[in-house]
């Protein structure tokens, strides 16, 4: 039987005698060291925390071969000092750590966890909101605003083009706040009343100044940092010269697969777009992880 994550919003009546515990100190999550010296999500009983945690909240329980484990986010006192193999990490630190099913139950636990803790009071009128019953959301007594955790949509686009010697290139920039070498695709939040392919073509021309079209949806990412959805995209060159926006974009460039720059790791869909293009027009028999990050 597959292992897989069931959410839910009411929690068990009974509390249970071990679950999963995704806490936050600020951004970090609380990790302890596994037996093979890696980090692993604290899993224990409720009265086995570091500490009493400030608020909780439960997600709902990873069920498989029989067994149902229940799984609660909240977060830790702030100024709590971790010992006896704890720790607090940036979530990215764990991406490698986690497997990508409780990876991304962390990424869920941080953005419930902080939409609790920032929605305490009514945006409206300010009286203590009041959490719902069966559902995710809050709503104000006094004024009857509801609210449900935020989720900030951005598109992200591999543009390619075939150049003048027939051969395929990909469009990558180069942000000011990557690590030095490093390229990636274009991204950028969506703005109300924007559809997303609005969104791709605003985004690239703003970005590198080149038109695109035929936009075909990719895949798309869950990506708490702090909570946006990550919504993939390939598009086509469909002319102008690049021109980037200086004040984000220190440099942008077309590449063949087979010269790339410094890519961003595999987790994330901005890699997931690169290596797609390297899969299709890379020469035979190569290898994405040739163009692994050095
Ligand atoms: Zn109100």
């Amino acid at each position: 039987m597959e292992i897989g994550f069931v959410p839910a919003i009411d929690p068990p009546v009974v509390q249970p005698e071990s679950a999963y515990w995704f806490l936050f100190q600020e951004d970090r999550l609380l990790v302890q060291q596994a037996a093979d010296g890696g980090l692993a999500p604290f899993c224990a009983a409720a009265d086995a925390l570091p500490a009493p945690p400030v608020r909780t909240q439960y997600l709902g329980w990873l069920s498989g071969a029989g067994e149902r484990v229940h799984c609660y986010s909240g977060e830790l006192p702030p100024d709590l000092v971790l010992t006896n193999g704890y720790a607090a990490v940036d979530l990215r630190q764990v991406f490698e750590a986690f497997d990508p099913r409780l990876f991304g139950l962390a990424g869920r636990a941080k953005q419930i966890a902080h939409w609790d803790r920032d929605h305490q009071f009514c945006g409206r009128c300010a009286t203590s909101m009041t959490a719902l019953e069966h559902e995710r959301a809050k709503r104000c007594p006094a004024c009857g605003l509801t609210n449900y955790p935020r989720l900030s949509p951005a598109m992200i686009v591999a543009v390619t083009r075939t150049n003048e010697e027939g051969v395929e290139q990909i469009l990558l920039a180069r942000n000011h706040r990557f690590p030095i070498g490093r390229y990636s695709v274009v991204a950028g939040f969506v703005e109300p009343g924007e559809s997303l392919e609005d969104c791709v073509r605003r985004e690239v021309r703003e970005e590198v100044g080149v038109a695109v079209d035929e936009i075909r949806y990719f895949g798309s990412q869950p990506w708490p940092f702090p909570n946006s959805l990550m919504v993939g995209f390939t598009a086509r060159y469909a002319g102008g010269e690049i021109h980037v926006e200086e004040a984000e974009i220190a440099e942008a460039r077309w590449f063949t697969a087979d010269a790339l720059p410094q890519v961003p790791p595999k987790i994330s869909i901005a890699r997931q777009l690169i290596d797609w293009f390297v899969a299709q027009h890379g020469a035979a028999g190569a290898r994405v992880e040739d163009w692994r990050v050095r």
